[in-house]
């Protein structure tokens, strides 16, 4: 089955030529290793045996053929995406790029608390409706799965429920958790578990708070869906041509509205679908009714405890004549639960689309260890979805976080941002442009030059930390603000984190007898010395983006719409393209992801002249960057 897509709205004619046919024959695109390895990726035109580090073969027999699927339909409008190949003349590309996010200081322990035992009740069959559905060290040492438990609680208690903390995952506590929630009702204490509920097409094949809400959630994915654009464009496209006719994807993400749209998407395309929360908090409660309502069988609702989380993901994949042949997976726990639980699985899945961090390296830690047997595509890695993270993301969070917890002025403030790399470049960019006066820390050299030639003074934290109105750590480091520095800050300092994880600043240095800690608001407190002097610490120093404002649905719509090719490639690759391994997504397919974005802006992109292609060496289509390309 070949699926032709119309060609892009923007002026995208030349980049949905032929797949770089002229350029020689399909290659293994880009691929990424574990951190640690010197080597980078394979030049397309090696022999996979040539590849450093190539996977041995799955040392599971429960793993099948892993290889993809046969030719397949793809959008043949897209670049990256034909039938007949992905980008090709994929260069090398140094690991320690590729795995820039790869942040080695983050936390990948997580302590649980455990729950009753009992059984879990058996799922219905699969209803589609209307024939739509619906970053570690890096030396890694081994895999960090927790044992899961076989068997769920029968009734957890409400007590019970609550108490149980999880914290599985990275993603489930570094969460994009913040978005308001409009109509939960905390009276309503009853477990979803032990709700009876229907859609109005009388389904009962999801687990919601409560399907009453779903009109609710309709309006959050229809809000989302103005700033979706390239998802939106997607939908358009493939009417009618079905990409993933066929698939069944069973997902693990935060259920947003943001998430809805892809998921929506996805059955635009054809997939059928079934979806757990990766993060027991983020679930938007009307959104997942929402979902529901329009027939996809979601399991997920805020508040979840940690037998609920593993009940949940259950639900999707235990199903009576539905086997997923795709995962869509943020964290690793599904990925990680199917390998567990139902490794026959792995006969009939095509691959694996990864979005975090975690989740990569779990990926990466298989894949090391001989033992992952489905091709996967690291999301996370993707050029696009890194500078929109980072970059463009930070650079408008960091006010929102800021002003929501503090309702500062930023003009005038004095502010030190330690570490000038992408997510400090963003929070830099922000400050200066509302007044601030902004200093910098560095220890590299090149971030550090490219502080002064931005304007910014380069100073010790030691230098400014009497002076400096606002402190803000971004680095990936620990303990870059120390107990010595917290000490020396003026009244009413306000220190906070961009960081992945929280060991930027020395909190537990502040839990001391002699220091007060007053809370002021949600993820505000004060923190109070002998002298009545008093620093300002948000979010106990998590990161304050994630912990204290929302995440631009523009910045997921780079991320969901990379999922959701990464999706269609894996499952419509022909046999023999991808090998067990883990994958970064061509570069092509990263512009094809920008190009998608473009008319929102009534962007018009500039296409080279056949003369000015020759004189530089490029494809007319693209790609126009090596993969070493810094951007
Ligand atoms: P990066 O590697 O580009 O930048 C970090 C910079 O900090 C580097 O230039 C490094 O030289 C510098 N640095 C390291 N130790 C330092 C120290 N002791 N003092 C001063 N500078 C130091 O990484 P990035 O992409 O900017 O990400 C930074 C952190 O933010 C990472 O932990 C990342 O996971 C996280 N992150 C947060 C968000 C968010 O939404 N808040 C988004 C993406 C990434």
């Amino acid at each position: 089955m070949s699926v032709q897509v119309a060609a892009p709205a923007v002026e995208l004619k030349e980049l949905s030529g032929p797949m770089d046919k002229a350029a020689g024959p399909p290659c293994e695109p880009v691929t990424a290793h574990p951190p640690g390895h010197a080597v980078a990726t394979a030049q397309c035109s090696l022999p996979a045996a040539e590849r450093e580090a190539a996977p041995a073969a799955a040392s599971s027999s429960a793993c099948g053929s892993g290889g993809g699927g046969g030719e397949g339909p793809a959008l043949s409008g897209c670049p990256g995406l034909s039938a007949t190949g992905l980008p090709l003349g994929a260069a090398k590309v140094p690991q320690a790029s590729a795995m820039k996010r790869s942040d080695p200081h983050h936390p990948q322990h997580r302590h649980r608390d455990s729950g009753d035992n009992g059984g879990g009740s058996a799922a219905e069959a699969l209803v589609s409706p209307d024939g739509t559905v619906t970053e570690a060290p890096r030396t890694v040492k081994k895999i960090q799965f927790a044992d899961q438990k076989q068997e769920f609680n029968k009734r957890p208690t409400k007590i019970g429920r609550r108490s149980l903390s999880r914290s599985i995952s990275q993603s489930s506590t570094d969460s994009y958790s913040s978005a308001a929630s409009y109509t939960d009702s905390s009276d309503d204490e009853t477990s979803p578990r032990d709700k009876q509920q229907k859609n109005s097409k009388g389904s009962s094949d999801f687990c919601v708070k409560n399907i009453k809400q779903a009109e609710f959630g309709r309006r959050e994915i229809e809000i989302a869906e103005q700033e979706m654009p390239a998802l939106m464009a997607l939908r358009k496209r493939a009417q009618g041509e079905k990409p993933l006719a066929g698939a069944k994807i069973v997902g693990c993400t935060h259920i947003t509205a943001q998430t809805a749209v892809l998921m929506e998407t996805l059955g635009a395309l054809g997939a059928q679908c079934r979806w757990a929360a990766c993060n027991i908090y983020s679930t938007l409660n009307e959104v997942a009714a929402a979902l529901a309502e329009s027939g996809f069988p979601v399991f997920a609702w805020k508040g979840e405890s940690e037998d609920d989380f593993w009940w949940c993901i259950d639900r999707c994949v235990n199903v009576e004549g539905w086997q997923p042949n795709m995962i869509l997976d943020d964290g690793g726990d599904l990925t990680h639960w199917i390998y567990k639980k139902y490794p026959n699985m792995f006969k009939k899945i095509k691959g694996i689309v990864e979005e975090s961090v975690t989740g990569v390296h779990r990926l990466y830690q298989l894949s090391k260890a001989g033992k992952l047997c489905v091709p996967a595509m690291n999301v996370n890695d993707s050029v696009t979805k890194q500078k929109f993270d980072n970059l463009y993301c930070c650079r408008e969070s960091i006010l929102d976080g800021l002003k929501r917890t503090t309702d500062m002025m930023f003009g005038g403030k004095q502010v030190v941002v330690c570490g000038y790399g992408e997510v400090g470049k963003g929070c830099c960019a922000a400050l200066k442009a509302m007044g601030s006066i902004v200093y910098v820390t560095e220890i590299d050299p090149i971030c550090a030059l490219q502080a002064c030639m931005d304007g910014f003074r380069l100073v010790k934290l030691n230098e400014v930390i009497r002076q400096v109105d606002i402190v803000i750590t971004c680095t990936g480091n620990k303990n870059v603000v120390t107990r010595e520095h917290l000490d020396r800050m003026k009244n009413s300092c306000i220190v906070c984190n961009m960081g992945h994880s929280n060991t930027e600043i020395d909190v537990a240095s502040l839990r001391t007898p002699e220091l007060t800690w007053e809370r002021v608001r949600s993820q505000v407190d004060h923190v109070i010395w002998p002298d009545g002097k008093r620093i300002v610490l948000l979010a106990e120093g998590r990161l304050l983006n994630l912990s204290c404002s929302t995440v631009p649905t523009f910045v997921l719509s780079i991320t969901a719409t990379t999922q959701a090719l990464a999706l269609i490639e894996l499952y419509n690759a022909p046999e023999g393209r991808y090998k067990q391994d883990v994958y970064l997504l061509p570069k092509k397919m990263d512009e094809y992801v920008a190009s998608l974005h473009l008319p929102t802006f009534d962007a018009h992109l500039t296409e080279l002249t056949d003369e000015q292609a020759k004189y530089l060496g490029l494809n007319k289509n693209g790609p126009f960057k090596p993969n070493y390309y810094r951007y």
